[in-house]
Parts: structure tokens; C-alpha cells; sequence
């Protein structure tokens, strides 16, 4: 007998919604695990998301991927670069700056900087050699959560059914909304202009991570410079009445981009996108009926100063695949519950610490308060006879540092 109607859909014990950072992570957790992964995409496969996003990718995360997919991390180590010097500028004056030796942790360094588009290329490769099955042009357009599980439904009228959900589909979060949890917390109302250009041998720059407290090029807007693999991110710190499309408009970038790198770069523009940031944090990161777990942005979104956002994401998702296993061989439903409580509870624990450090360098950075206003100009008078303030400038923007506390359980 043959049916016209939509196929039955196929069961599974978890699915995972999104295929940006958070979601490849739990996907390559799931196959660590010897769990089956099945990753929804509603992008096409090899489509490029425009603009800028993560680069800098901490020492900890690439152990953390090296041990989900053995060679991951050094291959991301390998195709990113690394500085071992940073310097600091105050109104143009260098007020600070350090070359460090490039520690090993693990055979790894303690930090690299990619295009995120080349580290997520890298975790699907990975992906694919560790049998993950990956759907893409799969956008979920609605999700029933139940005590029995998740019924998800995507735009082409495929149903797909779990016992459980890793909802990494992103900031907008369908999972999010279907389960009515808000994301509660503040943005910020400076504009930050963030251009990514293209590496210009014949202009070469030293590869250095640089930061401009009022850089007299651009009438003393604050200025941040890093390195990625094949280009530089620069970040500007508009003022709150700027009119952002005189500084990302073609004529605009090749004003002011000429002020702080050498002038070629004004037309080596890969990239640019304006961005207020926000700071806000998911109610609960999983539903009533603990049978969804939000990780990375769906659960939360912070200023990328100190970069926790994508560096965050790996660990929620890792954490998020332990409580499903466990979930899913409870002695009953209560335990399962409770193993799901405990995720949830830990990783927005987590992402409120996350988000306070990334509240502490947003607040450094537009100085909008006369106490820090007076705290920088006073740490930037004694930055020329001690040592210790021109460190503090120069490690504010990126907020507390990871040791600050219990690093090895939730910092990230
Ligand atoms: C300018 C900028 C710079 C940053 N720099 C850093 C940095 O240096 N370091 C750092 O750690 N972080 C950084 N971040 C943050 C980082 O980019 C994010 O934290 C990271 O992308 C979050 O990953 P994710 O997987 O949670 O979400 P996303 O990357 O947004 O991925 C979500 C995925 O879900 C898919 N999706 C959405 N809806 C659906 C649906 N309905 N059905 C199926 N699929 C769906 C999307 O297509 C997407 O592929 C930066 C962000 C910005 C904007």
C-alpha cells in the first residue's frame, strides 16, 4: 500500500538545531559520547553568513576541541595566527606594551585568531569524518515540547521527533521562543563600527594586538586593532551622537581607515557591519519539561570585548550533550530532570559571570561614568613612571581575567 501523505517522522534520542559554533560542538560531543548527532541547518550547505564574527579563540577551547575531535584544535591552532606582543596608546602616545613567550597548553597555544567562517568549515570537515549527520536548508519553523519530548517541524513540512533538543540555532532562537523564555539584560548605545580587511603584503603590518584610548586620527574615538589569519579587525568606538554611515559608507572607510593602518588598507575592505551590543542572558536555559537545552547565543549574547561569546558556546554545548547522556540512561524521569536542571543552572550561572566581565570592558571602553572617566585619565598620567597602570589600560577593554573565578568549572 503506498501513502501520499508527509513521511512519518524518525525518531531520535537528541537533535540539534543549528550548525554555527555551538551546535558543530555538540554535534562532535554527541559522536564522543557514541551518541548518534543530527544537526538541523537552515542554511544551505557552504553558505558563507556575511559579516564579521568571532576570531580570537582561547588556549581552552582549543583543547576542549582537540579532545572532542583529536586534531581539530591543532588544525585551527594551524591556519590561525598568533602575536606575542600587544600594545597600548593613549591620544597617541604608547603608554604600554609586552612580548610574551608563546606557552604550550597541551601542544596547543594559549590563544589563536581565524575568520570564524574557516573554524566552522573545520568543524563540519570534522563533523563529516565523524559520522554526523548533517541536514542543511533545514529551518525549524515550529517546535512542540511536551513531557514526552520535542516535535520539531521545518519550512519544507518535515517533522522530526527527540527525547531531546540542543537548541544552537542562534540569538533570534526559535527553540527559545517555543519554549517562552525571554532573554533578559541590557544593550549598549554606542555604535561600534567593526571592518574586516584584507592582509596587504606589499603594506605589511607588525603582527601585534594594538588598542588606541583616543587616537588622534579618527578625533579621538577609541581604536582597536587585531589580527586575524589573512587580514585585521578593526574596531571603532563611535560616539553616541556619530552617524554611523559617514564612517561605513566606501567614501567614509577610506577617511578614516588611512588614520590608523597604512593607507592602502582603505580599500581593502572585506567586511563591515555596525553593532550595538547586547548583554543579555536567558531566563532559564531549558524549557518546563527539561527536554530542551539552550547553549551558546540562544541562551546568551555579550559584547565581544574579552571574547566569551563563541568561547563560551563550546563549553555550553559540551556540558548540554554530558546532561543528555545522562538524561537519557536516568533511572527515571525525575533524575532525568534533575540532570537537565543541573546543566541549565550551571551554564547560565556561566554566562552571568560572562556577560559581568563583558559588562566590565563595555563600561571601561565608553567610559559613560565620570568614576571610570577619571580612573583611565589617572591611570594614563602614571602609565609613564609605573609599569602597573599602563597594565591596567591595557587589559580593561577585555575585562576580568579568566582566573578570576573558578576558571576550570563555568568561567567559559
Ligand atoms: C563582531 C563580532 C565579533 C565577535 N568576536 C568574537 C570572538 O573573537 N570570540 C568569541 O568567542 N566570540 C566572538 N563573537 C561571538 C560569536 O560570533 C558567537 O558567540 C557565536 O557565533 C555563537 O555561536 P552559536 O552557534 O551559538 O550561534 P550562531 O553562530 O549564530 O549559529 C546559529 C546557527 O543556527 C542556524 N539557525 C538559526 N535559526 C535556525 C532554524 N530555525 N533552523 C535551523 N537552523 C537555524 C543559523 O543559520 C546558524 O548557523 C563575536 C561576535 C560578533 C558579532
Amino acid at each position: 500500500m503506498t501513502s501520499n501523505g508527509p513521511a512519518a517522522p524518525i525518531h531520535h534520542s537528541v537533535l540539534v538545531v543549528g550548525a554555527g559554533p555551538a551546535g558543530l560542538s555538540a554535534a562532535l560531543a554527541l559522536r564522543a559520547a557514541g551518541l548518534d548527532a543530527t544537526v538541523l541547518e537552515r542554511r544551505g550547505p557552504g553558505a558563507v553568513r556575511p559579516g564579521s564574527r568571532a576570531a580570537y579563540l582561547h588556549g581552552s577551547s582549543l583543547v576542549a576541541l582537540e579532545k572532542l575531535s583529536p586534531g581539530l584544535g591543532h588544525e585551527i591552532a594551524g591556519e590561525g595566527v598568533m602575536w606575542s606582543t600587544k600594545r597600548s596608546f593613549w591620544a597617541g602616545k604608547e603608554i604600554y606594551s609586552k612580548t610574551y613567550p608563546p606557552l604550550l597548553r597541551e601542544g596547543l597555544p594559549p590563544f589563536t585568531s581565524l575568520p570564524q567562517v574557516r573554524t566552522e568549515d573545520l568543524m563540519v570537515a570534522a563533523c563529516r569524518e565523524r559520522g554526523v549527520q548533517l541536514h542543511w536548508d533545514a529551518e525549524v519553523s515550529s517546535a512542540e515540547i511536551s513531557a514526552d519530548g520535542v516535535r520539531l517541524t521545518d519550512t519544507s513540512g518535515r517533522t522530526w521527533t527527540a527525547d531531546y533538543v540542543i537548541a544552537a540555532d542562534g540569538s533570534r532562537s526559535p527553540l527559545r521562543s517555543a519554549a517562552g523564555i525571554p532573554l533578559e539584560g541590557p544593550r549598549s548605545q554606542n555604535t561600534f563600527v567593526i571592518v574586516d580587511l584584507d592582509d596587504d603584503p606589499a603594506h605589511p603590518v607588525p603582527i601585534e594586538r594594538v588598542f588606541h584610548y583616543h587616537h588622534p586620527g579618527v578625533d579621538g574615538r577609541n581604536v582597536l586593532i587585531v589580527p586575524f589569519a589573512g587580514g585585521w579587525r578593526v574596531d571603532l568606538n563611535l560616539l553616541v551622537d556619530d552617524v554611523p554611515d559617514t564612517f561605513t559608507s566606501p567614501e567614509g572607510l577610506r577617511r578614516w581607515i588611512p588614520k590608523v593602518l597604512p593607507a592602502a588598507y582603505g580599500d581593502r575592505v572585506r567586511w563591515v557591519s555596525t553593532y550595538r551590543f547586547a548583554q543579555q542572558v536567558a531566563a532559564h536555559f531549558t524549557d518546563e519539561h527539561r527536554r530542551v537545552l539552550l547553549t551558546g547565543e540562544a541562551s546568551h549574547l555579550f559584547a565581544p570585548f574579552g571574547a566569551r561569546g563563541m568561547n563560551s558556546s563550546i563549553p555550553d554545548a559540551i556540558r548540554a550533550v554530558d546532561a543528555v547522556r545522562e538524561a537519557l540512561s536516568a533511572k527515571d524521569a525525575a533524575a532525568a530532570g534533575a540532570a537537565v536542571d543541573r546543566f541549565a543552572r550551571e551554564r547560565k550561572e556561566a554566562a552571568e559571570y560572562n556577560r559581568a566581565c563583558a559588562s566590565a570592558a563595555l563600561e571601561h571602553m565608553l567610559a559613560d561614568s565620570r568614576a571610570v572617566r577619571l580612573r583611565r585619565r589617572t591611570a594614563a598620567a602614571l602609565a609613564a613612571v609605573g609599569r602597573k597602570a599602563g597594565e591596567w589600560l591595557d587589559s580593561a577593554p577585555y575585562g576580568p581575567k579568566l582566573a578570576a573565578r573558578g576558571a576550570a568549572r563555568t568561567s567559559y
